[in-house]
């Protein structure tokens, strides 16, 4: 092990503090000279003891963060902003426009959850006749969102923003949802450069609707910290998943089937809406009537059209064309619980988008308990599905599952769609790499792998040593970097 100091010519420190050998919690302190930054705050999600991890860590409080850089709104890169803010912090948190409006959804979706939660909670411990616990109550609530929103502050991408002293900042296009930014940090001493770090974000695989590609910055770079989630992967070639989804489609609408997508409300349902759109313009199936079924993902495909200065080349045209429109005609949002129950008695074919993608929560569950034992009915999983997850007992084939509490035979059929993920997989990620080290001789660059589980960094740094001769650094929390 080198002392840190021999790698930057004024010390600079970065420490994990989630994300870090797993793919949530992103959060990173930079410390330089007086001045110190923190890059992402986001949850740990998955069960009761990650939700025993969304704390501010005593580290971050002691050094009193200058500024907060976000590089995208999902609630595992910004979730922890609501704690960081209720324990005193009031500097700005630098994000892109739509970052921004993104976040907001998020949070404040994130709080109703947390309060209705708390609130169920109450009446069980009143019946219980039993005290609440500190675990019972809320994380944050909307008025703790309310105050973080106040402290963004809107950056450009591509435009050096002075954020702290001594520190600058860059946002680079990441293509992984909309707003997100590959965040170059460049750390000055009296006007000298004394390092340049750059923080991936979570990058998107080239191609993905709407978005621009990654447009990785060519540095020199001392330290590049990177993503790694599908480091251990190849994902199926679009143009196959795209056959397989028109397939599915055309025989439902054969037989005059109702197809339920379960689906994340940002990005994905977006996505989804795209690709139909694609599959209706180019006559591969015939025009069908679509529910977005999921306010959220309403308020989303909004902020979307709001922001369409963001969208690549592609969709720019098929939006100022109005082809995108016109393929999209037959969409319907249902916005009140009343229209999604009107979908009940409809007769199919049509298709309906509902949340939550992993099926554990949301209309999806409605959907699913009225249709789960229809043979004509199918179900399209296009995303990662947890263990334990309804979505994931559908995935894994079992015969009978139990949906709100009604116990009920599998007879609809189960389609699993790969190749939607908006993760880059292996081939992409060293792709990336190579275009950041273009400009530097590979050998000084210290690459940190974090945002992915040990096995896909494992085999992600196995590949950079082979193509690059680098040897990657994979930190855990808490550790600060210490580069070999
Ligand atoms: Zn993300």
């Amino acid at each position: 092990m080198r002392d840190q100091s021999s790698i930057f010519e004024a010390m600079i420190e970065i420490t994990p503090y989630g994300a870090a050998g797993e793919v949530t919690g992103s959060a990173y302190l930079l410390r330089f000279e007086q001045t110190s930054v923190l890059v992402d705050f986001g949850l740990f999600q998955g069960d009761k003891e990650d939700d025993a991890r969304n704390v501010v860590p005593g580290e971050i409080h002691r050094n009193h963060p200058h500024a907060v850089l976000l590089t995208h709104a999902h609630l595992d890169h910004c979730g922890r902003l609501p704690l960081l803010v209720e324990g005193g912090y009031r500097g700005p948190i630098y994000a892109t426009d739509a970052t921004r409006d993104l976040a907001e959804l998020v949070l404040m979706d994130a709080a109703h959850i947390q309060e209705s939660d708390y609130e169920r909670r109450k009446k069980r411990a009143q019946k219980q006749g039993r005290k609440l616990q500190r675990t019972d109550l809320p994380l944050f609530d909307t008025s703790d969102v309310e105050q973080t929103l106040e402290l963004f502050s809107v950056v450009e991408y591509n435009t050096p923003i002075d954020v702290a002293p001594g520190v600058t900042a860059i946002y680079h296009e990441a293509g992984h949802m909309l707003g997100s930014a590959s965040i170059e940090v460049i750390c000055s001493s009296n006007g000298n450069v004394c390092g340049r770090v750059l923080f991936s974000g979570d990058l998107g695989p080239p191609q993905l609707p709407f978005l621009r590609d990654p447009e990785p910055p060519s540095g020199p770079f001392d330290v590049v910290v990177m993503e790694s989630t599908y480091g251990d992967r190849e994902h199926r070639p679009l143009d196959e998943t795209m056959e397989q989804f028109a397939a599915i489609l055309v025989e439902a609408v054969s037989s005059k089937g109702k197809i339920f997508i379960p689906s994340f409300a940002i990005g994905r349902s977006q996505n989804i809406l795209y690709y139909i759109a694609e599959l209706v313009r180019t006559k591969r199936i015939p025009r069908i009537p679509i529910y977005l079924d999921s306010p959220m993902a309403i308020k989303a495909s909004h902020l979307y059209a709001d922001h369409h200065d963001l969208f690549d080349e592609e969709s720019t045209e098929l939006v100022e064309s109005g082809s995108l429109r016109d393929n999209l005609r037959t969409v319907r949002f249902t916005e009140t619980a009343e229209e999604s129950k009107a979908l009940n008695t409809k007769e199919g074919p049509f298709v309906v988008i509902a949340g939550a993608g992993m099926c554990n929560a949301g209309r999806i569950l409605h959907h699913l308990r009225n249709n789960i034992s229809d043979p004509t009915a199918h179900v399209i999983i296009t995303g990662y599905q947890a263990y334990g997850t309804l979505g994931r007992k559908l995935v894994d084939g079992l015969e009978n599952v139990s949906i709100m509490g009604d116990y009920k035979p599998v007879r609809a059929q189960i389609h699993t769609l790969g190749g939607m993920s908006a993760h880059a997989d292996k081939p992409h990620l060293l792709k990336w790499l190579g275009s950041v080290l273009t400009s530097a001789p590979s050998a000084s660059t210290h690459v940190v792998l974090t945002h992915g589980e040990d096995e896909a960094r494992d085999a992600l740094g196995e590949s950079i040593a082979e193509q690059y001769s680098i040897q990657t650094v994979l930190p855990y929390n808490g550790i600060t970097l210490e580069l070999p």
